[in-house]
């Protein structure tokens, strides 16, 4: 079983064109979703069309939940919350409906997905070693699978419960199989957030026992030109030529 793993798509339909078009060189017999496929981004409508025509799980994050109104605008940042807020405006009914029957978890072949962490799907960030550690001790699959910060990490918990491990950039590749259990994150589809400003997804080869950390060059410019001439914030445009 070989698994394409996105996440964190945001509106970005050239990077997510980019990601589809690799990994459809790569005999995928599933893609699984961890969520954020809207927000940020100027393509919401398209994302959620090709995610829901691709995916064979898909998680909602926490930008789905506040588009779809499930979540206080409040509570983002003031250029989430705009971008959020245009994208109500601007989404089809269907796929509204479509976001709002979405879960932020899911359990599959091996594996249990969140789209933020196991002790707060929704919000939490796994951004070190005790946030991963707490992750592993709450789940039990060999391996457990988080978006949510854009910033792609490979951890490995030893027998003794420590966990080692950090930034994944892409060329990364790691054994699967368990122990020691693992955490991922593949990193971001459309606004990657870890210096690279390529494209992120994870290639999950169970049978091969290798998860390889991909990265994938897509028409920056384009997607930032479509920011602009939305009228969403400048700075959702420039963040994407430094992947920050
Ligand atoms: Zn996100």
């Amino acid at each position: 079983m070989r698994v394409a793993v996105i996440s964190d798509i945001h509106g970005n339909l050239p990077a997510l064109e980019a990601v589809l078009a690799d990994l459809d060189g790569e005999r995928v017999d599933a893609i699984w979703c961890l969520g954020d496929i809207v927000g940020y981004g100027p393509a919401p409508n398209e994302c959620c069309a090709l995610v829901r025509a691709r995916a064979d799980i898909c998680l909602c994050g926490n930008h789905d939940l506040g588009v779809v109104g499930a979540l206080e605008l409040a509570t983002f940042t003031g250029e989430a919350a705009a971008a959020a807020r245009w994208t109500q405006g601007v989404l089809a009914p269907e796929h509204r409906d479509w976001l709002g029957s979405l879960k932020p978890r899911a359990n599959a072949d091996r594996s249990e997905l969140f789209h933020a962490s196991p002790r707060d799907p929704v919000w939490d960030y796994v951004l070190s070693d005790q946030v991963a550690a707490e992750a592993l001790r709450l789940t039990s699959a060999p391996l457990v699978l988080v978006g949510h910060s854009h910033v792609a990490l490979c951890v490995a918990q030893a027998d003794e419960g420590s966990v080692g491990g950090g930034l994944a950039p892409g060329g990364t590749e790691t054994p699967l199989a368990a122990p020691p259990r693992r955490l991922l994150n593949p990193g971001s589809v459309g606004q990657p957030r870890d210096g690279d400003p390529h494209a992120a997804w994870l290639l999950v080869d169970f049978d091969g026992d290798r998860g390889t950390f991909r990265r994938v060059p897509y028409d920056v410019e384009a997607t930032q030109a479509a920011i602009r001439a939305a009228g969403l914030p400048e700075v959702l445009a420039r963040r994407l030529a430094h992947g920050l």
